[in-house]
């Protein structure tokens, strides 16, 4: 009998030890997940200084960052070679502000609402559209120009009868 009571106090032993023992990984998890909340601020500041301090253009900061200066001036070429092509493939443009992709010839952003300038491309674009006008106003007095024939061609046989 004692060592059945032994072994009772035992298994209830064991059982608080697993509450116990879980209740705690419970609270490590939590304390885990509040450590990376705040590192998570402390990359995101770090970028933000980091970005202050590749914008502001200090010479200091130009020669002591050079490798990654360089190398973020190279991911940005390549960003803007990569969304050019984007272009050319689903016709829309990335917000300048957002990211978020919009139609080349939209004029404001559809998702922050920010105005979107066409630089080299508007330029284009205008080119493009004149041309399109003048074909247009040729096609239009191409157009005249039949409908003129076919009504004195009407007047003249109607003239004749
Ligand atoms: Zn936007």
């Amino acid at each position: 009998m004692a060592f059945l009571n032994e072994l009772t106090r035992g298994l209830k032993a064991t059982g608080q030890t697993v509450a116990q023992k879980t209740k705690e990984i419970g609270e490590a998890v939590q304390v885990k997940s509040q450590i990376n909340t705040e590192k998570e601020t402390i990359t995101r500041l770090y970028a933000s200084i980091g970005k202050q301090m590749f914008e502001s253009g200090c010479e200091e900061a130009e020669k002591k960052f050079f490798t990654e200066f360089a190398s973020i001036r190279k991911a940005m070429n390549k960003i803007t070679e990569l969304e050019a092509t984007l272009t050319d493939l689903d016709g829309c443009i990335s917000c300048p502000e957002c990211g978020t992709r919009i139609d080349k010839i939209s004029n404001f952003c559809m998702k922050c609402g920010a105005a979107i300038e066409h630089k080299a491309k508007a330029d284009e674009a205008v080119v493009e559209d004149m041309t399109e006008a003048e074909t247009a106003e040729e096609t239009v007095e191409v157009e005249a120009e039949v409908q003129m024939e076919e009504a004195e061609a009407a007047v003249e046989t109607e003239a004749e009868i």
